[in-house]
């Protein structure tokens, strides 16, 4: 009886070794490792051989082998914004666009790329360097595929009848956010819809560590056994500095969506911790985030944001535009008033998206980053006032968003149960050492 496990274990011992192969193995081993051990039926000689495995970090359930770094290719995906050029497209997407502007011009299908409508998918395939090697954009019920072999054009268009699969992914922060996902073969929807959801409880342009952690289990949309869009983020656990936060969607009878912890708090809040938009471009800075230069709080009754010019600044609550134009230091300045007593300011823009008067939703883009005012390089400078006094944001209590009803708790814990197994799977499966 023992014979047969012993054999098992040390093959999937020597597995284990193979890093290619750890990871799929690990997966499977803790099932089996569970279950010897229930059934007492493992001489300690077997358990010996499987502990002298090492901990494996960096974990994706569906990575495939990892191939030499030099040959390494990237899969990037951006959802089309309002006032996004082919350029801030190809950009986001770390493309060189000439060498992708010389190949879409070349042919009349391409050009429907260029037809941007907000909300669309873009999905591109880089080298390391940014040769575009293909590009995939779902176009309304359409797919558009462009295939780049050997500067040969292939184009292809057509129904994009699409089937949706549920996928897990976790990893580990070493020098970005980005920079985990690409590691674990997850997309930049993926890394910005975690970022999203997290927003309210953590600056990702200020907070991230190295060694933070997260995992996802998450939805891709695929076309003929090709991923084509990233679709909902489902949960998500997201360590940072320590502290574990959790967000599962939820989705109630009436089809009001939303993110809740896994004991049913909603995890909105009335403000987002940072102002500017989470992107590759504005995060890409690792040094500026890793190390930031934080200026005392109380000089300078504010938060400084260093990002490129024409970053995205949102608006991190709901609320009315109280100003909207030059003001002497600031520059180019926006104000929005909050529930009356609170105002948030954002200074130094390049650009500004928002008349007077005008409502606007949080997390609605109200501006760019720039220089204007006295600035000396780019930056947001970004003010918190209540009453009209300044407070330091990053100590301001935030007011959470209602909780669950209580008529959807029970199809609630129904959710997040499994959810919150899988979760705690992946995490161990990352993190503990099998003994
Ligand atoms: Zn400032």
């Amino acid at each position: 009886m023992t014979a047969p496990f012993a054999i098992l274990a040390q093959k999937l011992s020597g597995w284990l070794r193979n890093s290619t192969l750890r990871r799929l193995a690990l997966a499977l081993v803790l099932p089996f490792v569970g279950m010897m051990a229930a059934f007492g039926i493992a001489p300690d000689t077997v358990t010996d051989k499987i502990e002298r495995s090492p901990v494996v970090e960096n974990v994706t359930l569906q990575l495939p082998p990892a191939a030499d770094p030099q040959q390494e290719t990237y899969w990037r995906e951006t959802r089309v914004e309002r006032g996004d050029t082919i350029a801030s497209i190809l950009q986001r997407l770390q493309v060189d666009e000439a060498s992708a502007s010389l190949l879409l011009r070349h042919s009349r299908q391409a050009r429907a790329l260029y037809r941007l409508i907000p909300g669309r998918t873009v999905r591109a395939h880089t080298t390391g360097a940014g040769q575009l090697l293909a590009l995939r954009y779902l176009n309304g019920t359409d797919l558009l595929k462009i295939d780049n072999e050997r500067d040969e054009l292939k184009i292809w268009e057509g129904p994009a009848d699409v089937e949706t699969r549920v996928m897990m992914g976790s990893g580990e922060i070493k020098s970005s956010l980005f920079a985990a996902t690409d590691a674990t073969d997850m997309s930049d929807a993926v890394a910005v819809q975690i970022a999203e959801v997290f927003s309210t409880d953590i600056d990702f342009h200020r907070d991230l560590r190295k060694g933070d952690r997260f995992a996802a289990i998450y939805e891709v949309h695929y076309h003929q056994g090709e991923p084509v869009k990233t679709g909902r983020l489902l949960s998500a656990e997201f360590v940072n500095q320590g502290k574990t936060f959790h967000a599962v969607w939820f989705e109630n009878a009436e089809g009001q969506g939303g993110y809740y912890t896994l004991d049913g708090k909603n995890i909105r809040k009335a403000f987002l911790r940072s102002p500017l938009e989470f992107s590759r471009i504005s995060s890409g800075y690792t040094n500026a985030r890793f190390h930031p230069v934080l200026k005392t709080w109380r000089a300078h009754k504010g938060i400084d944001y260093a990002a490129p010019t024409g970053t995205r600044v949102r608006s991190t609550g709901n609320g009315i535009v109280d100003f909207a134009g030059r003001q002497g230091g600031y520059g180019n300045l926006v104000v929005v008033r909050h529930q009356s007593k609170y105002t948030t300011w954002y200074g130094h823009l390049s650009r500004i998206a928002v008349r007077r008067g005008q409502r606007v939703s949080q997390g609605e883009v109200i501006g760019y980053v720039g220089s204007t005012g006295l600035a000396t390089g780019p930056h947001l400078h970004y003010e918190f006032r209540i009453n009209n006094i300044h407070q330091n944001p990053l100590r301001v209590a935030m007011p959470p968003a209602p909780p669950l009803a209580p008529q959807y708790r029970t199809a609630f814990d129904d959710t997040a149960r499994p959810i919150a197994e899988r979760l705690s799977l992946l995490r161990e499966i990352r993190t503990t050492s099998v003994q």
